[in-house]
């Protein structure tokens, strides 16, 4: 039987698993399909106190699971398919072995958000991608117009990213301005490759046919006109989604599947905590996950030792 078992291995995750293995409760922190989250995805992570240079998303996130392993927790590949939280000990499905757990912790965090097009999920992975740093530099991409989707902070920084590939990439945005944080939308948008269109969405990704992407049919929202701009790659940077849905209908969640803890980072159960973006579409930065890991942790620790008591 476990203390504590931790559900994801991002800032939020390892974080926890680091003051949980700090107070002995040798945690067993399970990774999910992506381990050490979404930040393994990003190239320089420029806002993470304590890095004057930045630092590589996931020289960060192997930092953290070196740190957190060697105070002893035990981070396992690993996805949980089911749980039984309808009573203590809480059993866990992790690929089809169970696991019983005195606490959990959901850090299970957010996945990319999709445009929800046909043509988009038909041609993923044949120039449509979620991740610029993942797949920028692949051939098919080299001098060739590329477009981003999104006027975020992901959006530019893939903007950026893939200006070292593309001719020209155009960023893609609903209106004319970016969401996107100051000094991220200057940089981006003097950046002479890239070119901003504005007011538009992408309705459908070009060619299906060709099971290639060769350019996305956009429409400008102010004018209603249609046209179509010439492209080899269609990079998504429209948000995310959190990883909830196993908990659906269990534990308290908004109307768009984040957690809503119900005192301080415990959620409607008593014994289960939340931490990070699985909870929060407000901050979402990998510090403020960080520092929400650290509250779940102390949260797990105080509530084992008053049931001890
Ligand atoms: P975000 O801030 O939520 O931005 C999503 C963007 O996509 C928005 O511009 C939004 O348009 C657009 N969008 C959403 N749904 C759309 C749809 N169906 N069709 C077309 N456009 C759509 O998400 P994010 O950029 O991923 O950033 C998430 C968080 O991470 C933010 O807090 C951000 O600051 C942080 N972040 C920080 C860094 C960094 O500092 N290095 C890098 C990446 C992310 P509207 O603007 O019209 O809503």
């Amino acid at each position: 039987m476990e203390k504590v078992v931790i559900i994801g291995t991002g800032c939020a995750g390892l974080t926890a698993a680091l003051y949980t293995a700090r107070a002995n409760l040798k945690p067993l922190v399970l990774t999910g399909t992506l381990p050490g989250g979404l930040l393994t995805t990003t190239s320089i992570v420029e806002n993470y106190p304590g890095f004057p240079e930045g630092i590589d998303g996931s020289e960060l996130m192997n930092r953290m699971q070196k740190q957190a392993e060697r105070f002893g927790a035990r981070v396992k590949f690993g996805t949980v398919e089911a749980a039984d939280l309808s009573r203590q000990p809480f059993v866990l499905s992790v690929d089809g072995e169970k696991v019983e757990t005195e606490t959990l912790i959901i850090a299970s965090g957010a996945s990319h958000r999709h445009l929800g097009l046909e043509s988009e999920h038909k041609l993923e992975c044949k120039g449509v991608t979620f991740c610029a740093t993942c797949d920028g530099a692949l051939p098919m991409f080299r001098n060739m117009p590329l477009v981003v989707v999104g006027g975020g902070d992901s959006a530019c920084e893939e903007a950026m990213y893939l200006t070292r590939f593309g001719s020209v990439v155009y960023l893609v945005h609903r209106r004319d301005t970016l969401r996107a944080s100051k000094i991220m939308a200057q940089r981006t948008l003097a950046h002479e490759k890239v070119k901003p269109v504005w007011d538009s969405v992408v309705t459908e990704v070009l060619d299906v046919k060709q099971d290639q992407v060769t350019g996305v049919r956009l429409k400008n929202l102010r004018t209603q006109k249609e046209s179509v701009l010439a492209c080899a790659g269609v990079f998504v940077a429209i948000g995310h989604i959190p990883n909830t849905q196993l908990f659906k209908g269990i534990i308290d969640m908004d109307e768009n599947g984040y957690i809503i803890p119900s005192k301080r980072t415990m959620t409607n159960i008593p014994g289960v905590f939340v931490a990070g973006d699985c909870s929060d579409h407000v901050y979402r930065q990998a510090v403020t996950a960080a520092g929400l890991g650290c509250a779940a942790a102390i949260d797990v620790e105080r509530y084992l030792a008053a049931r001890n008591e």
